[in-house]
């Protein structure tokens, strides 16, 4: 199912007149799409001012399973973070290596001082523009 079914099939759900069939892959794709699942609770918060009726919504285990999956994502992040400091530690340990012993040519040590420092430069610029784009990122309350 793509998002642009998916949007289409929202609507249906919300206005009760989605076939019982659709709904499990619907709200499968909406588990994993953070897009579709933020136009889903848009519509049913819509609906519900429009209204006043409460939606379709989904049982109160689908809530608690997108909760857990927050722990995950910590992790996920933890993870991550350990991978990029081990990572530099030892590229700093290689080039404290490199340039303490001096058995190597001058001409490895600015190859591999070149590789390191273009890989740490990379390394900043995509994490600085991760940062921005976070500060700006319309869907940062939405649950993942
Ligand atoms: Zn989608």
């Amino acid at each position: 199912m793509n998002c642009d079914d998916a949007r289409e099939k929202c609507q249906l759900l919300i206005d009760d007149e989605l076939p019982e069939e659709e709904i499990a892959p619907l709200m499968g794709h909406i588990e994993s799409c953070y897009k579709c699942r933020d136009e889903y609770i848009s519509l049913l918060k819509l609906r519900k001012k429009l209204h006043g009726i409460k939606g379709p919504a989904p049982e109160e285990e689908w809530f608690e399973a997108l909760y857990r999956n927050r722990g995950r994502k910590f992790a996920g992040g933890f993870g991550f973070t350990l991978l990029i400091a081990s990572w530099l530690l030892l590229a700093g340990f290689a080039l404290y290596s490199l340039f303490s012993d001096s058995g190597e040519g001058i001409f490895i040590k600015i190859v591999v001082a070149a590789a390191v420092v273009s890989v740490i430069v990379l390394f900043i610029t995509a994490l600085s523009d991760r940062i921005k784009e976070s500060r700006t990122d319309k869907y940062k309350g939405v649950m993942k």
